[in-house]
């Protein structure tokens, strides 16, 4: 496999960097050990260090051989989740109830050997900027970043993002151009109809019943209000009412996720579930209110970007290990909000497929990146910023 021989002389060194920051996972913008181990190797390596974007965010500024004044970014996550980690290997969590369940400690380990690399070597002309964003998971760090003025600060013309992909064989690697992730909604609806003796149904209104009812009409919005071939999802995931046998109870929350694509089908949903609430509450009598909040927009990847991904992919990997249209994912991403701001591309690393090491879903208590993608992560940034910022001949 055509990886750089020079990263792959410090896959050991990347290895031990990702157990370490396994080891110790930090939640959103909270960071703070992972942000200063960041600050201080590119520090070391004599990478411009600017830190506190975003709280934990840290970015990155190298200088290429050549005068070239263009600039790219590659971005990389540095948060963990709030799961507890129920492998047992020596490298697990020592953060109780915190775990690198979505890889990216793979992520930032990978980002760092790229930026070793390209310290060292500087076969580009231009600018890159190493961005390590808090925060991705939940709290859209990559939004704070943004809008606290990262392309104001750090101006680059595209912008570029990685994920590993359980499922994905080791070695392969998947993007497509356009719609690449769906947009993430929240929303939660309180029903109030009016409590009452079980036994006697009738002296009351029943929110539990008018709750069941929404839940089923909300299935409605995908299979008969969108475009079938306009990929929407609107899943309830926390129902709350009563506290016990016998009392019909005054009120019942639901609680869910909406995902979709386009703008004006993210509009449709929203009003959709308004009006379903509204129609069902009132045709029993009952009462509801609805807060509905938009979180990650919908992950767009550029024409050209998306080109030129591909393109250094096949460089790494071989052209029959890439597959440049992969389906659009219902997942959300917060990467998104900077290719709201900058053309640019997010392109999934395979991280092992299913049953082979690697192959364990991201979120779930056991998984684990894969070192053995590391290098292959590493060697695409370093040739997508020598591909992307050519020295000229
Ligand atoms: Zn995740
Ligand atoms: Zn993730």
């Amino acid at each position: 496999m055509p990886i750089i021989n020079r990263i792959a002389d410090f896959h050991e060194e990347i290895r031990t960097w990702r157990r370490d920051i396994h080891a110790h996972p930090e939640t959103a913008f909270e960071e703070d050990r992972t942000s200063e181990i960041v600050a201080a190797k590119l520090g070391e390596w004599g990478i411009e260090v600017h830190r506190g974007l975003a709280k934990t965010g840290v970015v990155g500024v190298l200088r290429g051989n050549g005068d070239g004044g263009r600039a790219i970014g590659l971005r990389a996550d540095m948060d963990a989740l709030d799961i507890h980690e129920l492998n047992d290997f020596s490298h697990r969590s020592r953060n109780e109830g915190k775990m690198h369940a979505c890889g990216h400690d793979g992520h930032t380990a990978m980002l760092l050997g790229a930026a070793k690399y390209l310290a060292e070597t500087r076969n580009f002309d231009g600018t890159v900027c190493f961005i390590f964003q808090p925060a991705e998971e939940n709290e859209g760090g990559g939004r704070v970043m943004v809008e606290e003025g990262l392309f104001q600060r750090f101006p680059v013309e595209a912008v570029f993002g990685l994920h590993n992909m359980p499922g994905l064989p080791l070695g392969e690697i998947a993007m497509r151009s356009g719609p690449a992730m769906a947009a993430f909604d929240i929303f939660e609806i309180t029903v109030t109809g009016k409590g009452t003796h079980a036994a006697m149904p009738h002296h009351g209104t029943d929110p539990v019943a008018v709750a069941a009812e929404i839940v089923g009409a909300l299935q409605t919005i995908s299979s008969r209000r969108v475009d079938p071939l306009d990929p929407v999802v609107v899943s309830v995931t926390q129902i709350h009412a009563g506290d016990t046998w016998n009392v019909i109870p005054q009120e019942a929350v639901l609680r869910g996720t909406a995902r979709s694509f386009s703008k004006e089908t993210r509009d449709q949903v929203e009003s959709d579930i308004e009006r379903i609430v509204d129609g069902i509450t009132a045709a029993h009598g009952a009462s509801a209110k609805m807060t509905y909040e938009r979180r990650y927009p919908a992950l767009v990847n550029t024409g050209e970007e998306t080109e030129l991904a591909a393109r250094v992919a096949a460089q790494v990997v071989s052209e029959d290990k890439v597959t440049p249209e992969w389906p659009p994912l219902m997942g959300s991403e917060d990467f998104a909000y900077m290719l709201e701001a900058k053309p640019g591309c997010y392109i999934w690393l395979g991280n092992g497929a299913e049953g082979e090491a690697g192959g364990c879903m991201v979120h779930n208590p056991h998984y684990d990146f894969n070192d053995e993608a590391a290098v292959i992560g590493a060697s695409y940034w370093a040739k997508l910023v020598e591909t992307a910022l050519p020295r000229s001949a």
